[in-house]
């Protein structure tokens, strides 16, 4: 097995944006919404302001109670998209159940939107025009590149459809030429899907699901998957252990896609300060 090092990838391309952060003549400012007391969102939101520092932009968590309501919420959205001081901002999913995640991503103004999620970003994505591509796929089609690995021409399967990762990956992957097949929960024999693709790209969270039956030699097999089990060790879609004699390509959990999705939100911003914002 080769292992897919996205630390390593996104720790490379930070020394490239933190050089390309410092010829602005401003400092950028990301604000990250955080609400309630989730400890994964804490954790990733932690991580995104350790980001933030090593590149030389600015981070501003805005952290909100648990009861917030979603009109209090799109205030705070609605000050930040008229404040120039505010170049990009997030919102770290999932939300409390009293708050429309669409409305308050739809309420960020898309040249803000560096997580690339809002209808605009989408739409310009399904149109392959001009637009943030989501920060997961964006960091998923990197890592592909910096292994030289072509998704032109290539048969690519998707495990999962969401929004946030295989709807968005589906579109990035076939705006790059690739050939691309969507399976999900209700996809009947799963294997007969995954076995003849170049590629997986496995995004549902059932963790350890995606095992050596679904897979053959030669692959290029991208965990998404991120979860703790019972032991409290993350992660991933993929059964490691399974697969691990393999003669694949796989990114680990961690170290895979993780990092890549976080170095893509600040490249993100760097496209929205340099192409949209000017
Ligand atoms: P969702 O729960 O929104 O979507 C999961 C998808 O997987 C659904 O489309 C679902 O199908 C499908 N699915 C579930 N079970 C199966 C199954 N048994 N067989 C085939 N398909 C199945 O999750 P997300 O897309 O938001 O996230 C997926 C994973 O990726 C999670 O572990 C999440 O934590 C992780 N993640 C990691 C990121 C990173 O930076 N590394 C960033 C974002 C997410 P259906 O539509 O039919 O229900």
């Amino acid at each position: 097995m080769e292992i897919l090092d996205g630390k390593k990838v996104a720790d490379e391309r930070a020394e490239a944006l933190k050089a390309s952060f410092a010829e602005l003549d401003f400092t950028p400012k990301l604000v990250i919404f955080r609400v309630g007391e989730r400890v994964d969102s804490k954790s990733y939101v932690e991580r995104k302001v350790v980001m933030a520092e090593r590149l030389g932009v600015s981070a501003e968590v805005v952290h909100l109670p648990e009861s917030v309501s979603e009109a209090e919420l799109l205030e705070k959205v609605l000050q930040h998209n008229q404040d120039p001081e505010t170049h990009g901002m997030i919102v770290q999913l999932p939300l409390p159940e009293q708050i429309d995640s669409t409305k308050i991503i739809n309420t960020i103004d898309p040249k803000k939107d560096v997580d690339g999620l809002c209808d605009h970003n989408i739409a310009q994505l399904t149109t392959n025009q001009p637009g943030v591509v989501p920060a997961t796929p964006r960091g998923i089609l990197t890592l592909l590149q910096s292994y030289d690995i072509e998704v032109a021409g290539k048969h690519i399967v998707v495990i999962g459809r969401s929004r946030l990762v295989g709807k968005s990956v589906l579109l990035l992957l076939q705006n790059h030429d690739a050939t691309v097949t969507m399976c999900h929960s209700k996809t009947a024999d799963l294997a007969v899907h995954t076995k003849v693709a170049d590629i997986v790209i496995v995004a549902t969270g059932q963790q350890q699901f995606i095992n050596a039956e679904h897979l053959r030699d030669g692959q290029v097999v991208i965990d998404v998957g991120i979860g703790a089990n019972a032991e409290e060790k993350i992660v991933g879609d993929v059964d490691f252990a399974s697969v691990k004699d393999m003669d694949i390509k796989l990114s680990p959990v961690p170290g895979g896609v993780g990092p890549m999705t976080v170095i893509s939100l600040y490249e993100n911003l760097l496209t929205v300060v340099n192409e949209f914002q000017s």
